[in-house]
């Protein structure tokens, strides 16, 4: 039988169709695997790497101590650090800049802070609308770790023995 006549046949008989409703049947009980993002999450890792911020202390005192290490293992160039000597003795950062559309997310900042200062968050929904909105200063930087320093001392917790 050629395959045209096989073809007209077919269609005459719906196989097409109910092949295509077997399948259809076939998923229709079985567990569901879509996640209606953005009111589910999947679960994220510990080490995800997202949204930066600057940790304190807490006291409240930042932890940062202005040594640079991770301004100089940036590969992206992406950290600007200037610094001064308080009165007390103790070296802090006065300015403390991350421009995000330069960075690579590689985590080697926080890889290399020897305070646990600067992090990667589990935060990945913010965005910038114009020019400069994804440059973070010292302030913002802090904002978002003291706003979040629940969960991240929590995944760092979770993390601990691999370090
Ligand atoms: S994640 Fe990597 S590229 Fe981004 S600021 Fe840190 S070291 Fe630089
Ligand atoms: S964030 Fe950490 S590595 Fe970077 S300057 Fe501060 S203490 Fe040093």
């Amino acid at each position: 039988m050629s395959s045209a006549i096989k073809d007209f046949i077919g269609s005459l008989m719906l196989t097409e169709l109910f092949k295509g409703l077997r399948l259809t049947g076939k998923y229709v009980f079985a567990r569901k695997v879509t996640q209606h993002y953005p009111e589910e999450k999947t679960p994220a890792s510990p080490r995800f790497r997202g949204l930066h911020a600057l940790r304190r202390y807490p006291n409240g005192e930042e932890r940062c101590i202005a040594c640079k290490l991770c301004e100089a293992v940036c590969p992206a160039l992406a950290i600007s650090i200037e610094s001064e000597v308080r009165d007390d003795g103790s070296r802090r950062t006065t300015r403390y800049d991350i421009d995000l559309t330069k960075c690579i997310f590689c985590g080697f900042c926080e890889e290399s802070c020897p305070v646990d200062s600067i992090v990667e968050t589990h935060i990945h929904e913010y965005h910038g609308e114009k020019r400069g909105d994804l440059y973070f200063t010292k302030e913002m930087l802090l904002a978002v770790g003291d706003r979040y320093e629940s969960e991240i001392a929590e995944n760092r917790a979770q993390d601990a023995r691999y370090r």
